[in-house]
């Protein structure tokens, strides 16, 4: 077994960590594409079932290829738990949970440490069905909800002098579709200071561009449909927490329990896009930044939100705790709605269509599709207006996704 640690650089992790150890000298491991696990003998099936004997049961429960996803974004993540229990391997130490989707991931997460009677703190400005899902546990099953309506270090400081020693505080940056950016290192001390812990949802950035564990973060997760994967080929999600105990009694009793566990074929395919992680991430963030530049210059654009432009709110905050800018902006036109629905139909090299970190860009009206399924107040309490439109930079070459804003926007009526 060759030593790793989440010092070597990106690529050389995700190509080689947890790789080489295959049935039959497979270079590529095999999937597991089963649902069940034989036991050679009743002993055995004893031995695995109560934990004396590492080994797999039940894809519900556990399958190699989720728990190789898992163990390799945790890596990503900085988590290196190689290095604090030396002598294991990547087989032994698994830092994550692999999950069928992100909401899977995210609410088993919250479940997994939340018990009714318990208080969330979390922004309100949230990806729309993490917003729903917090509002039906407060709604349904008895957990205190208070929301930071103004994500700045004083709102996260108020809403924590107001509420204190919440079970669980919920960060997401940069915000989905706002991209407004939280400071997470201020916000981690100030949830210890409180004696409770510190989720961030890190989606939108993912590891290349921001690790929240290394600024506090006490639990991680991912929708891994978007950036990780890549290809927009699978829905999968993951936990991720140096509290081993929490993620063993938590997060996989609420996989159990409640089955959101990832299909093997899923969690290879997204394996597979994580080895050219990197250099998507590059040029998802070039491009992202150079349509950035480009509208915000454009006359009929009203408004840029991109943490990597110096004048966006967000850009000291961003510079200090990102190593880029990510691959999302979203925007608004001077000729408002309408005019961002004729943008949007006249695009021909970028798809419409909700998600997001693709290899290729897409561009979608959040009012009306990701943000659609809550209320009107709320979404635009939360930044998004109705003419805000979203845009996730793909891979393609620059000057071809530049053209193509160039023509739509030509078509849309100066405002
Ligand atoms: N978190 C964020 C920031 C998202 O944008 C999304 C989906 O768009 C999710 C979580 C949910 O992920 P999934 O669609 O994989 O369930």
């Amino acid at each position: 077994m060759k030593s790793f640690s989440a010092d070597l650089g990106l690529s050389t992790l995700v190509n080689h960590f947890g790789e080489g150890e295959h049935p039959l000298n497979a270079h590529l491991a095999p999937i597991f594409q089963s649902a069940t696990f034989s036991f050679p003998d009743v002993e055995t099936g004893i031995a695995i079932e109560t934990g004396e004997q590492s080994g797999y049961i039940y894809t519900r429960v556990g399958n190699p290829n989720a728990r190789q996803l898992a163990s390799k974004i945790a890596m990503l993540e900085g988590l290196d738990l190689l290095r604090e229990r030396p002598g294991t391997t990547p087989g032994e130490v698994v830092g994550g949970i692999a999950f069928g989707s992100g909401m899977a991931a995210i609410s088993a997460a919250v479940l997994g440490r939340v018990r009714a009677g318990d208080t969330i703190v979390a922004q309100q400005a949230l990806y729309g069905d993490t917003f729903n899902f917090l509002s039906d546990l407060a709604k349904n099953l008895g957990v205190r909800l208070a929301w930071v309506m103004e994500p700045s270090t004083d709102g996260w400081l108020a809403a924590l002098q107001a509420n204190p020693h919440p079970a669980l505080v919920y960060v997401e940056t940069p915000v989905n579709p706002t991209l407004q950016v939280i400071d997470l290192a201020q916000v981690a001390e100030l949830t210890h200071l409180q004696g409770s812990w510190l989720l961030v949802d890190n989606t939108f950035a993912s590891p290349y561009c921001q690790r929240p564990l290394s600024l506090g973060a006490d639990v991680v997760v991912h929708s891994t449909t978007k950036f990780l994967s890549g290809h927009g080929a699978i829905i999968g999600g993951v936990v991720v927490s140096p509290h081993l105990d929490y993620l063993k009694e938590g997060v996989q009793r609420m996989l159990e329990r409640m089955g959101g566990a990832p299909g093997p074929f899923d969690c290879w395919l997204t394996n597979l896009g994580l080895r050219t992680y990197e250099l998507r991430m590059q040029r998802h963030c070039e491009n992202a930044m150079q349509i950035a530049r480009y509208l915000a210059g454009h006359p009929k654009v009203a408004r840029v939100n991109y943490p990597g432009l110096e004048s966006s709110a967000g850009y000291t905050i961003a510079r200090k705790q990102m190593h880029a800018f990510g691959g999302i902006l979203s925007f608004e036109l001077k000729g408002g709605l309408e005019a961002g629905k004729l943008l949007m139909d006249r695009v021909q090299v970028i798809t419409l269509a909700v998600s997001l970190g693709n290899v290729d860009t897409l561009i979608q009206h959040p009012a009306s599709m990701t943000q659609s399924r809550m209320p009107r107040q709320e979404r635009l309490r939360m930044g998004v207006s109705d003419g805000l439109v979203r845009l996730s930079a793909g891979i393609e070459d620059t000057p071809d996704l530049l053209a193509d804003l160039e023509q739509a926007l030509a078509k849309v009526p100066a405002g």
